[in-house]
């Protein structure tokens, strides 16, 4: 894979590029995109907007997932977009500025959607969302640094609000609301039938102190397992926990953990994460990680990242090749000791530090992309399909750039 960044438009495949594009520019709404719920696809969470001739606002229902060959991709509505979805004889044709580009197709939505707990409640309130084949469960939203005013400065989705109240979550109570749990136990229980889901993902607003993280997510780990029996993989994506921590959990009955750092620079994880800074601290972190490989084993342990918070305030700041090459130095580091760094791009979003110009190019994410994949590459450490596979990668492209250079995907084994 000695390709030289420029020539890498070239040689990617198109879908790729297209999905990267996607990512970053979004698809402009058209009524094919609500056909398309109609005839079984997934709907997203968030409804587009429309504004009528009579100034009212009308919520339509559009899919969450296109598939793009063999990608998936987020449905990201933006009407300033090039990219249109139309009917096609074949189903539905991708389009940019009028141009055909490639069919497309949307996940569909799972039999198991339309299942109702004993207290007649949704899989959405059971804390329960589908992103293609994977169940992420989230039962506890809300989180503590909010609370303290020490949130991640990107973050805008772990406030306290309707939702977490829906869930039964309230600040300041560590463990999940027990008749949620209930919930999701039903929920999963039925979901696992069907065989469509393949991966559980448990995640959750963070606690001030890595125990209580413990408190918090051993009793879900526990009952997604007891739910799901070897049917699917189960994932711990708390914060970061010490060994006996991370021994809990795979005692509760997780195959595999996942704990974001979020950026690598320290003075940047000070700045942008005050949270985590506070609570557990940058050492403190690398260290559970570092441990948790001891505890799950050899690539059984992952970390995520935003990619570009290291340039604009509040971090101390970088320019792109300081950028890339702290991220470079991060990657190194973990996938030399068996754990799995992920990239995401910096999305600003309303109520964060970040306006929309602080966002890192498509550009500068696909070059991010490739030289991780030639530090994989150089290790025979393919992303491994627990974490993240070709069916629920939608905002993400690791799978993408190893299925394009030929890297084999890691298959965890069952539990
Ligand atoms: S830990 Fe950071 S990213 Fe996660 S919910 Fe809290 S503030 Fe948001």
């Amino acid at each position: 894979m000695n390709v030289s960044f420029d020539e890498l438009y070239d040689v990617l495949p198109k879908p790729i590029v297209w999905k990267a594009e996607l990512m970053f520019k979004g698809v402009r709404y058209s009524n094919a995109l609500t056909d398309a719920v109609t005839n079984g696809a997934a709907p997203n969470y968030w409804p587009h907007r429309k504004i009528t001739p009579d100034g009212h606002g009308q919520l339509l229902p559009v899919p969450y997932l296109f598939k793009l060959e063999n990608a998936v991709a987020r449905v990201r509505v933006n009407d300033a977009s090039e990219f249109e979805v139309q009917h096609s004889s074949n189903g539905y044709l991708l389009t940019s500025h009028g141009e055909p580009l490639c069919d497309v197709a949307f996940v569909p939505e799972h039999s198991w959607a339309s299942f109702r707990t004993s207290d007649g409640s949704t899989y959405s309130e059971a804390g329960v969302e589908q992103l293609g084949d994977m169940l992420v469960v989230n039962l506890t939203p809300g989180c503590e640094y909010f609370m303290t005013k020490s949130s991640c400065k990107f973050c805008g989705y772990g406030r306290f609000n309707a939702k977490t109240q829906s869930l039964g979550q309230l600040p300041g109570i560590i463990p999940p609301n027990s008749r949620t749990l209930d919930r999701l136990s039903e929920v999963l229980t039925n979901a696992a039938k069907t065989g469509e889901a393949r991966h559980v993902y448990i995640v959750g607003g963070s606690t001030l102190h890595p125990e209580q993280e413990v408190q918090r997510f051993s009793p879900v780990i526990k009952v997604a397992r007891a739910a799901v029996g070897n049917a699917m993989h189960v994932t711990a994506g708390s914060g970061a926990v010490d060994r006996d921590g991370s021994m809990q959990y795979l005692d509760a009955g997780a195959d595999t953990c996942c704990y974001n750092m979020e950026t690598w620079d320290a003075a940047t994880f000070e700045a942008v994460c005050p949270g985590k800074a506070k609570s557990v601290g940058r050492d403190r972190w690398i260290k559970a990680l570092t441990d948790a490989v001891d505890v799950f084993g050899w690539g059984n342990v992952a970390s995520a990242f935003v990619a570009g918070v290291e340039v604009p305030p509040p971090a101390p700041g970088m320019t792109t090749e300081q950028m890339l090459s702290s991220i470079r130095e991060g990657a190194e580091y973990l996938l030399d000791r068996g754990i799995t760094p992920l990239y995401s791009p910096l999305w600003p979003v309303d109520g964060t530090a970040y306006s929309p110009a602080d966002g890192i190019s498509p550009q500068t994410y696909l070059q991010l992309e490739y030289e991780i994949c030639q530090l994989r590459h150089q290790r025979n450490f393919p992303v491994p399909n627990w974490l993240i596979c070709p069916n629920c990668s939608y905002m993400l492209m690791e799978v993408d750039f190893d299925a394009a250079f030929g890297i084999g995907q890691i298959h965890a084994a069952a539990h």
